[in-house]
Formats: structure tokens, C-alpha cells, sequence
């Protein structure tokens, strides 16, 4: 079993109001929490835990309109915030500061063609597409431009068989975010340049509604690419090895923005769950030596080096072949972990 959320866009002109009214209850009770833990803390040094904080808030649900059950998360997610922060107190929410979030269990919702029935309101959605699975629970969470959103967490079965055959190595980079050991590439523009100047124009111009879209529009953009890109992948493959290439070394260098902008980090973690769900197996490869090794003879003659970045293509000095620079790494990758290629010089085949 896998869990999936699914996420849709609430028609705010209607059911924003309402939203927002339930989410400064929920600061509200927030704001209790942070109160009335201070005083304990104060008064006998101890902090509450959240099962205090079930008690003191019981038989509040009727005056604030809002779900038992709700109180109790928001109870529970102040204590695991104050233990993470590893401060006495947290900060005060008000609707000017704080971003909505109202969670919810699957028990006290109904969805009804683009309806939601929650606490006896009635809140409408965009059924952007069809909801499958056991819904479990959810939450209503607002974004930084004020949009409200349901995301439903789904239980949902994996796949018997696997839907690919191909045992495929991916190796994640800078020009081309995504490229597999079959010859396909998944590459797309530098969003953060690309967008860099209108942004650092409307921030100069200290339009903030204006930076704010566009924010949400790159980040949209790249979400709906690496998606797209990962289910692809995942479909075609029943191992897929992904190259271990760490990017804590390269934000440090000219190639920050790059780094930042291919996201390799969401990818891989897509691409493991997604694997899972279509009984597929995702593991990490070794990316090392995986771009300057020729995949067929395993000479290391290839460009190295961050100066090398640039070189795309290279002819191997060994056995004469033309490689694509990303295509031969992601082959090198896979050959390392499924060892079928003959083991390269100072690697250990695991
Ligand atoms: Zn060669």
C-alpha cells in the first residue's frame, strides 16, 4: 500500500471566507496552546504534553465550531513544533502572519461530485482529476497568495507487476536535469534565470504580489515538469538506478543556481515512491567516474573536472566510440549496480 495525496484547488470566491474564519479558530486555539504551556512552564517548570493539552481543550468544539478531532491534531502539532524548535514558547499566529492549515480526518468529511461536506459547511472544489483509493485524512492549507487547497491523503494499492521491463540508470545533472541509461532526456530551462529578472524587477519595485506570482509560477512550472518526468520514467523501468551525485559541494560554487533550480533532491524522492507503487525497485547508484569512464570499454578517457562541464559530447580514446556525456554517465551507473558491464578500475562492484 501506498499513501497519495491529492491536491485541489478550492473556488475561494465562494468557500474562502468560511475557510478562513475555520483557520483563525485554529489560531486561536494555536495561541491557547502557546499560553497556557508558558504558564506551566513558569509556574513548575514542566512543558505540557499533548495529551494535557486534549484535556484542557475538551468540550471547546461547540464555541469554536470546529471538530473535536481537529482541535486535538492542532493540540498534537503544537507539541511536536515546540519539541522540534526546542524553544519554551512558539510564535503567535494571527491571520496576518501565519498561512491557514485545518486538518481533518477522513471520518468527518464528505465528498460529493465537487462538494466537500466538513462540520456541516459546505466547501467547493475543483475536481481537477478523479479521486482513487481509501481517503484517510486531509487538511485544507492556504499558499502564499492566499489560495485555498484540499489535499486528501489516499490510500492506494501498488501494482502486482511491474508496468516496465527495463532495468534503466539515471543520471541527474545541470544542462540536462534528468537523462536515462535508454538514450531518453528530460531537460528544461533554467527556471530561476529565466525568471530572475522580472522578479528582481517587481522586488525593486517592491511589488509584492507580483514577486509572489511569479514565485508560485516557477515553482509550478517545475512541479508539473519533474512529475511528468518521474511517472514517465517509473513506467517504463522495474529497477531504476539513480546516480548518489550530492549537491551540498556544488551550491558552493558558480553552478548554485543550477543546483538549486534541478531539484534533484524532489526527484529522487519521486522516483522511489513512485518505483514502490508500480511494484517497481528503486535503488542509489555510485556516480562516481560515471561521466569520464567510456560505458564500453571502461577507459577513463572522458572530460573531468568542473571546467569539463560544458563538453557534451567526447570520442573515447580507446575504443573510438562517440558518447553523449550525460547518456554514457546514466550507463555507467547502471552497469556499476547490476553488474553486467565489466567492473571498472577502482570501483568496487556491489
Ligand atoms: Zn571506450
Amino acid at each position: 500500500m501506498s499513501m497519495l495525496t491529492y491536491r485541489y484547488r478550492i473556488k475561494d470566491s465562494t468557500s474562502g471566507t468560511h475557510l478562513a474564519r475555520i483557520a483563525s479558530a485554529i489560531n486561536y486555539v494555536w495561541n491557547y496552546c502557546n499560553e497556557v504551556s508558558l504558564l506551566a512552564f513558569r509556574s513548575d517548570k514542566t512543558f505540557l504534553t499533548a495529551y494535557d493539552l486534549h484535556t484542557l481543550t475538551a468540550g471547546t468544539s461547540k464555541d469554536l465550531r470546529l471538530s473535536a478531532d481537529t482541535i486535538q491534531q492542532v493540540c498534537t502539532e503544537y507539541v511536536t513544533r515546540r519539541r522540534q524548535s526546542k524553544k519554551i514558547t512558539l510564535k503567535w499566529r494571527s491571520w496576518r502572519r501565519s498561512l491557514g492549515w485545518i486538518p481533518f480526518k477522513a471520518a468527518y468529511i464528505r465528498l460529493h461530485a465537487e462538494t466537500i461536506t466538513c462540520c456541516g459547511h459546505r466547501v467547493r472544489v475543483w475536481l481537477s482529476r478523479p479521486l482513487t483509493g481509501t481517503m484517510k485524512m486531509g487538511s485544507f492549507t492556504q499558499d502564499a497568495r492566499g489560495r485555498w487547497y484540499v489535499n486528501l491523503h489516499c490510500e492506494v494499492p501498488d501494482a502486482a507487476e511491474p508496468t516496465g521491463q527495463r532495468a534503466i540508470g539515471i543520471d541527474l545533472g545541470l544542462k540536462n536535469q534528468i537523462t536515462c541509461s535508454d538514450g531518453i532526456i528530460y531537460s528544461r530551462e533554467n527556471l530561476t534565470r529565466q525568471h530572475a529578472q522580472p522578479l528582481a524587477m517587481a522586488q525593486r519595485a517592491q511589488k509584492k504580489r507580483r514577486a509572489k506570482a511569479l514565485q508560485a509560477k516557477m515553482a509550478n512550472i517545475r512541479k508539473d515538469w519533474t512529475h511528468k518526468a518521474t511517472t514517465a520514467i517509473a513506467r517504463r523501468a522495474k529497477l531504476l538506478v539513480i546516480s548518489n551525485v550530492s549537491s551540498t559541494k556544488l551550491v558552493k560554487t558558480p553552478f548554485a543556481t543550477s543546483t538549486y533550480d534541478a531539484a534533484w533532491g524532489i526527484v529522487r524522492h519521486q522516483l522511489t515512491y513512485k518505483a514502490k507503487r508500480l511494484a517497481g525497485v528503486c535503488v542509489a547508484g555510485n556516480e562516481r567516474f560515471s561521466s569520464v569512464t567510456c560505458s564500453g570499454c571502461g577507459i577513463r578517457s572522458g572530460p573531468s573536472g568542473l571546467s569539463a562541464l560544458g563538453v557534451r559530447a567526447w570520442v573515447c580514446s580507446g575504443c573510438g566510440v562517440e558518447h553523449d556525456r550525460d547518456v554514457n554517465a546514466a550507463r555507467n551507473i547502471l552497469a556499476l549496480r547490476s553488474g553486467r558491464a565489466t567492473p571498472i578500475k577502482g570501483i568496487p562492484v556491489r
